[in-house]
């Protein structure tokens, strides 16, 4: 845990699983010395970065820092967007700004989304297309632990894509000074438990081992 940020007391409002603008928030990242309270996020580029939570529940950050780059070069590329235009299951209704529309989802939620992620698809529901795929996924280590016992799926699963490492369950996480720490995270029947932040990928891989120490050896020693 790296000093400015401390776990002292649980969030008033959990925020983990909202999703604003680009940004997925994925666990708790503690408060700081004026008692502010921070998250760790995942943007929609793959970025995990610590963010300040008021920023993003006021709106005022919308992703790691991707979009402010990406929306200037998209702009004069966009204009082309209408009222009433689809993309996946939403549709624009309204423009809330140069490069910011509403959209309605067939679900019937509401989501703000930049025209940027419109035309290159990479949002294409309100976020409930996503919960199904998470619900999918979640049903699926159910029928899987049912089968062959609880360890088993999370043991062999491959290094996650986007953690940015290369090392399973450690991940590349951008401090909100503009540093650098290694989260270490294992994930057990949806579950994931985290281990702080760490200076090198060296102590995170360490802080991971404990984990797996800690939560799959009672599994297999039942077994
Ligand atoms: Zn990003
Ligand atoms: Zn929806």
């Amino acid at each position: 845990m790296p000093p400015e940020l401390h776990k002292l007391s649980p969030p008033k409002n959990d925020l983990t699983g909202q999703t604003y603008g680009r940004i997925t928030v994925l666990a708790d990242g503690g408060t700081n010395n004026k008692g502010i309270r921070y998250w760790e996020c995942q943007c929609l580029c793959g970025k995990v970065k610590i963010i300040r939570g008021s920023s993003f529940t006021s709106g005022k950050t919308r992703s790691c820092g991707c979009l402010n780059g990406d929306a200037i070069r998209i702009r004069k590329r966009v204009t082309d967007i209408k009222v009433g235009d689809r993309f996946g299951l939403l549709v624009t209704i309204e423009r809330k700004s140069n490069t910011l529309w509403a959209c309605i989802c067939d679900c019937g939620g509401m989501k703000d989304v930049e025209s940027y992620d419109l035309k290159r698809k990479k949002v294409k529901s309100c976020g409930c297309k996503k919960n199904k795929e998470l619900q999918n996924t979640v049903q699926h280590y159910k029928r899987k632990k049912e089968k062959v016992g609880a360890h088993v799926p999370a043991l062999k699963t491959k290094v996650r894509h986007n953690n940015s490492t290369g090392v399973k369950g450690v991940g590349r996480v951008q401090m909100p000074n503009g540093s650098i720490k290694y989260s270490a995270y294992l994930t057990i029947n949806g579950t994931t438990h985290r281990a702080g932040y760490h200076d090198t990928i060296e102590d995170a891989t360490i802080a991971r081992k404990d984990l797996e120490e800690k939560y799959h050896r009672p599994f297999l020693e039942n077994k």
